[in-house]
């Protein structure tokens, strides 16, 4: 995985030494020497990770970090805060600037590689999201808001798999009150645990038994429902071949023992900062997607939808008796506006949307056509069958007036064209017969049926 990294140092030669290292490893490399150089750098040329220097003259490392995570166009760029004090203080205030990780100097170049290409592989998740993003953008949805560093973070569900006694009231009483802590001390139950419901954040100690710590966090990679569960690691100050391996397999983040309860705090908080990130941006595209394929006002689905599906449905030979269509326009629709105004005529539109719905069967698709016109797809239907359930429609509509919220009382009935499917329809061809049929049935008078056979 090759992957643009920006290093941002005030002093040349460390810059020098991590281009040499990272272009050794075929990363390619862009460096700034200050902090605005950074921040622009970060816009214009869109890295995938920032490797950054905390002691700058100026502005330092913690406040660019702050302002790249405040920024929507850079909030999504994986942080590495490199710093020449060892001091947990240091780390907890890069934690609380939004920093993803952190590097020691002199930098140890097999833990660097491990955490450079655990946050890439985040990257990357987060990337493929933001593109949907993008699409969304262009049919007109509004974007998630990023992740603030502020969130609740007390609702947040934390899972604690730790099967040492001692330890695992020490961990608990750390971050009690801090989130929503539950505990286990077995690794079959925490996975059961998981696919059950949510978390922000799995916590697994390397020094599991049963299964050993490693393992268990495999185990939540392969299993489809905790594939995305950010996982953190405890690990021991001598565990290092194991934390590679475990950042290798997948797991997010880590702490060394003795656990500092600030940064552990801290780490917690980044990750569920990055899981809601990633939720929100996974909800809004499942929204953006059914918006694409809705009418807002009434819920059914749109034109362009129905089309689609239409030609989906006729395409299938396999049913026995083809597919029925109506089309269906409400009887001088104009008026109701006219008299009424139009939220008025929008309200009648929904409960009009509401009761085709509800007289239709299962596998009937209603669709909002155009503006006061609705259209039924009837698979596997001929036209005996369609006639029953026009007529229902018909009834339905006209036969009750619709009860506004305003408590008016208004009595809206509709012209219905029908037909069903011959040798040789096409989506259009069916469409066009339907709507003359319709055409048929305001020149005959309104509030009725016309049926076209094919
Ligand atoms: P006809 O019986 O011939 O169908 O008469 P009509 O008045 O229903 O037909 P016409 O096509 O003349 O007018 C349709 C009206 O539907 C005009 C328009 O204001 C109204 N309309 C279309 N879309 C909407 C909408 O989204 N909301 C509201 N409130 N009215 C709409
Ligand atoms: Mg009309
Ligand atoms: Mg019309």
């Amino acid at each position: 995985m090759t992957a643009r990294i920006l290093v941002v140092d005030d002093i040349r030669t460390n810059i020098k030494v991590l281009e040499a290292k990272l272009t050794s490893e075929y990363y390619e490399v862009i460096t700034a020497s200050s902090g605005p150089e950074a921040l622009e750098s970060a816009v214009t040329q869109k890295p995938d990770l920032i490797l950054l220097d905390v002691m700058m003259p100026g502005m330092d490392g913690f406040e660019v970090c702050r302002r790249l995570k405040a920024n929507p166009e850079t909030a999504h760029i994986p942080v590495i805060m490199v710093t020449a004090l060892g001091d947990p203080e240091d780390r907890v205030q890069g934690l609380s600037a939004g920093a993803d990780d952190f590097l020691t100097k002199p930098v140890d170049d097999t833990s660097m590689f491990a955490r450079v290409r655990s946050l890439l592989r985040v990257k990357l998740m987060l990337d493929e999201l933001r593109m949907r993003e993008r699409t969304s953008a262009a049919l007109g949805v509004i974007s998630p808001p990023v992740p603030s560093l502020d969130e609740d973070y007390a609702s947040a569900r934390i899972l604690v798999v730790e099967d040492n006694p001692r330890d695992q009231l020490r961990l608990q009483r750390m971050i009690e009150g801090q989130f929503q802590i539950e505990v286990t001390a077995d690794g079959a139950d925490a996975l059961a645990r998981a696919r059950q419901q949510e978390y922000d954040s799995v916590v697994v100690s390397l020094g599991l038994q049963n299964p050993d710590g490693l393992r268990l966090c495999s185990q939540f990679r392969t299993t489809e429902e905790t594939r995305n569960v950010p996982i953190l690691l405890l690990v021991g100050p001598d565990d290092q071949k194991q934390l590679v391996k475990g950042l290798e397999i997948g797991v997010t983040d880590y702490v060394v023992r003795p656990i500092d309860r600030n940064e552990f705090i801290a780490r917690l908080r980044a990750q569920v900062r990055r899981k809601r990130y990633q939720e929100r941006l996974r909800l809004h595209y499942q929204q953006s997607m059914e918006m694409a394929v809705t009418d807002p006002l009434t819920g059914l689905y749109n034109r362009r939808y129905m089309a689609s599906h239409l030609a989906t449905l006729l395409s299938q030979s396999a049913s026995q008796h083809g597919t029925a269509v109506l089309i269906l326009d409400l009887d001088y629709f104009k008026q109701i506006n006219d008299s009424h105004g139009h939220p008025i005529g929008d309200e009648v539109l929904r409960e009009i949307g509401n009761r085709i719905v509800r007289n239709i069967r299962g596998i009937d698709m209603a669709c909002r056509y155009g503006g006061e016109e609705f259209v039924v797809l009837m698979p596997d239907t001929d036209l005996d069958a369609a006639e029953v359930v026009a007529n229902r429609l018909l009834q339905a509509i006209g036969g009750k007036p619709v009860t506004t919220k305003e408590g008016l009382s208004l009595t809206v009935t509709c012209s219905i064209g029908c037909t069903s499917q011959g040798a040789g329809d096409t989506a259009e061809s069916l469409l066009k017969r339907a709507d003359d049929a319709l055409y048929e049935a305001k020149n005959g008078g309104r509030n009725r049926i016309v049926f076209r056979r094919a």
